[in-house]
């Protein structure tokens, strides 16, 4: 079940953010704590807890327009190349509940998951 958070009320303009691209349906900023040189979050409008709660509920409309509001901040902002990260939930490193995904690059990036 979807509970406000700290994506509600960026969406809701209650706290600002760096907006990088924004559509009927979905918004683009700027993550507070980069890991990369570029590091942009792309969320839906609407309430989503995480990607498989997206893609039960979201209209195809929503879906088309954040996979390709993806698509598009990645390769404007990144054409040298990037990563895009979808965590859910504890064991995936969610710390956010509202379903988004990292856009990452700007320089060469390391591995993608660190050995145990
Ligand atoms: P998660 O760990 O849920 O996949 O990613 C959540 C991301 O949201 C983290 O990378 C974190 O730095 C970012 N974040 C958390 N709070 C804020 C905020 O208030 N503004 C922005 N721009 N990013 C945030």
């Amino acid at each position: 079940m979807y509970h406000d958070n700290i994506f509600t009320r960026i969406i809701a303009g209650e706290i600002p953010c760096d907006k990088v691209y924004e559509s009927e349906y979905t918004l683009a900023f700027k993550d507070i704590a980069p890991k990369a040189p570029t590091h942009i979050l792309v969320i839906p409008k609407g309430k989503y807890v995480d990607f498989s709660d997206f893609t039960a509920r979201a209209s195809a409309d929503e879906m088309t327009d954040f996979y390709r509001s993806v698509a598009r901040v990645a390769d404007e902002k990144l054409p040298g190349g990037h990563r895009i990260i979808i965590n859910t939930a504890k064991d995936g490193g969610q710390e956010v509940p509202h379903f988004h995904a990292h856009i990452l690059g700007g320089r060469t990036l390391g591995p993608k998951i660190v050995q145990e």
